[in-house]
């Protein structure tokens, strides 16, 4: 027998509907890539929105086509998904910092019909369109009066294009499995790999993402995602701040420390999310100039680890509470945060933060289990590790375009990290599992050597690869950065860290270096820094 509810697909539109209703007057406050700060309204927002879709519509976008966005987090880009996707079209988010080549490579992989850009990218897109024979038009995010001379196909300003229609719209009805986002991962190994989110799957995360235990959202949060759009949907917060009726603060192009401290001090921020290196360069900014953000209530830290030490700065020295958080591209993106369930109140001082560098639990809607190489499940005792794998309706089950299965029996799908869980359902990852270091028949993570690293005073970042060893098959190499203007030494880390992890863990070697590769997601390039060092010998 069924219930006799009703039927009300979970759309993505229905959530700026809801902005603009309930929360109609609340701001969106953009950092414009133009340079002055815009504010403007989920009202407006709203009726932005829906003259996207309507100028999609007359310029014959079909539900299911692909447009792809290759912007800044500002209100026009956040539009522009609403627009999309309220006209049946998919955004598929192009990460700008991506090798030119896999650009052209995923545009033509999504078939791309149109390309909504920031001016920062117009010479990066005139240089690619040769190679995207997809795209019949470039729209670039910025007024008549800012918009550059150029040759892309059909080029128009985005104020214009939605300026000659009149917002006069219904949203497209649609299945809630229908296709609404496209994101490709890095792909640091082959070729990048689509995860196609749908309208259900965006609605069930963005709500599971806002709860008081996951990123808190609410109608009286300020909220300022750091992590971009293009960035597994900014974690859910282009979604989840105007489900709620958040206060929006974008910060468009400018993510240095002193930038992004200005807007977070200025709009008095509650909340904000990003990767450890964002964090990073904030924590010298603050600690160099003595300022302080008493506004700022939690600071969400993911994409990497964080490392013990941020952890401990921003709580201790800022009182600004640190919620660690993991998930990938393929989980849309949350897949667990660290927030303290009442079994763990109580705890403080080290054991505290102990507890705060691990991964964190899973919000309802991910399920998560680890295994052994036979698939078999692995006990939560906080000791044992083994492959992460999770389910949920906000995880893919396969990758656009790609015909091969990447469920288990049960349908989980193999995160491709290494992780522990303890008796309380805190995860920590152990490594990413092409990382891990296998020395002697063991594992050492290279994560946890990295952490402690970091907590010498003169180190700035911290990276740690395997060297092939003749007799252990593997050994850890320490690559460290100095702080600016400090001097380290081999001696100096490695008795920094002697006798805080087992002796067999310790680095075979330290190489000090001005600067370690980045991903375009603003992770350590292990792939780069192996190539670096290939053929290295360790000493000895
Ligand atoms: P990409 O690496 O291509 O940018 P994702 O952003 O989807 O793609 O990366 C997901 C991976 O990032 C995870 O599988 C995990 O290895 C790593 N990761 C994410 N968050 C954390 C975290 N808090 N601690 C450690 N690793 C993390």
């Amino acid at each position: 027998m069924l219930g006799l509810m009703q039927d009300w697909p979970l759309l993505i539109h229905r959530i700026i509907d809801q902005a603009a209703r309930q929360h109609g007057s609340q701001e969106v406050v953009t950092r414009s890539v133009e340079g002055p700060i815009e504010r403007i309204t989920y009202r407006e927002v709203h009726m932005r929105a829906l003259k996207v879709a309507q100028r999609l519509v007359q310029d014959g976008i079909k539900p299911g086509d692909r447009i792809a966005t290759m912007a800044w987090n500002t209100a026009r880009h956040l539009e522009a998904w609403y627009g999309i996707t309220g006209a049946g079209a998919v955004y598929h988010t192009i990460n700008p910092r991506l090798f030119p080549e896999q650009i052209a490579w995923i545009a033509n992989h999504a078939e791309d019909r149109m390309i909504m850009t920031d001016l920062t990218f117009v010479p990066l897109c005139e240089a690619l369109a040769d190679k995207m024979p997809t795209v019949e038009r470039y729209i670039v995010l910025t007024d008549k009066a800012h918009m550059p001379a150029t040759k892309l196909k059909n080029a128009i300003s985005y104020e214009e294009w939605i300026g000659s229609v009149d917002g006069d719209f219904r949203w497209l009805s649609l299945d809630e499995n229908s296709a609404a986002g496209l994101c490709y991962t890095s792909g640091t190994t082959g070729n990048p790999k689509g995860v196609l989110y749908s309208h259900r799957s965006n609605v069930l995360h963005s709500m599971a993402a806002s709860g008081v235990d996951a990123l808190a959202i609410g109608s009286r949060t300020t909220i300022l995602p750091i992590v971009p759009l293009f960035h597994a949907n900014s974690w859910s917060i282009a979604f989840s701040a105007p489900m709620m009726g958040a206060k929006l603060v974008m910060p468009g192009a400018k993510l240095d420390g002193a930038s992004v401290y200005e807007l977070l001090s200025d709009e008095k921020v509650t909340c904000t999310a990003g990767v450890p290196t964002v964090w990073l360069m904030l924590l010298q900014y603050m600690q160099k100039e003595g300022k302080k953000l008493p506004h700022l209530k939690r600071l969400v830290i993911g994409g990497s680890a964080a490392p013990r030490a941020m952890i401990e700065a921003f709580e201790k020295t800022y009182g600004i509470e640190v919620l660690h958080a993991w998930g990938m591209t393929e989980m849309s993106p949350l897949g667990s945060l660290g927030s303290l369930k009442a079994s763990v109140d109580q705890l403080q001082g080290a054991a505290l933060y102990d507890l705060k560098i691990k991964q964190g639990y899973t919000p309802f809607t991910v399920e998560m289990k680890i295994t052994d190489d036979s698939g078999k499940e692995l006990p939560w005792d906080g000791k044992t590790f083994g492959s992460l794998k999770v389910a949920g309706p906000a995880v893919a089950k396969a990758y656009f375009r790609v015909d091969e299965n990447i469920l288990d029996d049960q349908g989980f799908f193999d995160t491709g990290d290494v992780a522990t869980i303890d008796a309380n359902g805190y995860m920590q990852i152990t490594d990413r599992s092409k990382d891990v270091i296998k020395s002697g028949g063991e594992w050492i993570s290279s994560i946890e050597l990295e952490n402690l690293a970091v907590g010498h005073p003169d180190v700035m970042e911290a990276a740690v690869i395997g060297i092939a060893h003749p007799k252990w098959d593997e050994r850890p190499l320490l690559v460290v950065v100095p702080k600016e203007g400090r001097e380290i030494s081999r001696e100096n880390v490695l008795e920094f860290m002697q006798g805080k992890i087992a002796k067999w863990w310790m680095p075979d070697d330290v190489q000090v270096v001005k600067e370690i590769p980045h991903t375009a997601t603003g992770k350590i390039n292990k792939v780069t820094l192996r190539e670096q060092f290939k053929g290295y010998r360790l000493p000895g």
